[in-house]
């Protein structure tokens, strides 16, 4: 998996991928409840990057640049354990990344989001590079496969991505067992069933993430079902950037 890496190759190797795709993680580092360690969105959009690089090798040049490990999660400061970068900071790190990556011969960038507070950021900088002559991309990894997610029955145990909840919990058991501690407290709610994107974005002064800081119940997340959720993110990017790739 090291080879799909960019900072594993010199500048030389990397002439050989300037045709290709170069894929841009974007994770966050933020509290995940009480049982999950604050690197999941970092840890799991870098594996799912690798994954699909992997997968794409064949077809395509792609590369996979070091996560971003921090996002926009100011919503998660009061909890402590976030790290988090103001709106127009994550869009000026962005924006400086694509711009250099262009200057070194790669323009087109790809960008895979694993935080919803960074998805509006990640599409003004597509927008913003496009002008610059660069062709990007910005995806968050569950908008790709949401359909796929849906008919897999995801949404019957809990939100997607939701925070901390059973989608993100069964992910992490399948992915880094080790970092998974036991559940959060077992509560009952509605959880709502259409994407995210497609409701009015609401944002109170104070408000938090769910209630302490996990928005849905994890009771229900398994290994095995990350397994199949792993492997539908896995096919849907990797779907997504060659469909990308192939219109430019
Ligand atoms: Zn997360």
């Amino acid at each position: 998996m090291d080879r799909m890496r960019f900072i594993t190759k010199t500048r030389g190797e990397l002439d050989g991928f300037k045709e290709g795709v170069v894929i841009v993680p974007i994770g966050a580092t933020e509290q995940h409840g009480p049982h999950l360690s604050v690197g999941v969105d970092s840890l799991l959009v870098e594996t799912i990057a690798l994954h699909a690089a992997e997968a794409l090798s064949p077809r395509l040049p792609v590369l996979v640049v070091p996560t971003l490990p921090y996002g926009s999660s100011h919503h998660h400061l009061s909890f402590g354990g976030a790290i988090s970068l103001r709106s127009e900071t994550l869009i000026a790190v962005l924006k400086d990344i694509g711009l250099s990556l262009a200057e070194s011969g790669f323009r087109k960038l790809f960008f895979l989001n694993s935080h919803g507070g960074n998805d509006e950021a990640a599409r003004l900088v597509v927008r913003d590079l496009a002008r610059e002559g660069i062709s990007a991309a910005a995806a968050s990894y569950w908008t790709v496969a949401w359909d796929a997610l849906k008919e897999a029955g995801a949404l019957d145990f809990g939100r997607v991505p939701g925070h901390a909840g059973s989608f993100e919990t069964s992910l992490m058991l399948y992915l880094f067992g080790e970092l998974v501690h036991g559940r959060p407290p077992l509560r009952e709610e509605d959880n709502p069933r259409e994407e995210p994107a497609r409701r009015p974005f609401v944002q109170l002064p104070g408000q938090g993430v769910g209630k302490d800081g996990y928005t849905d119940d994890a009771r229900y997340a398994s290994a095995a079902k990350g397994e199949q959720y792993f492997r539908i993110v896995v096919s849907r990017v990797v779907q997504a950037v060659e469909e990308f790739y192939r219109q430019i």
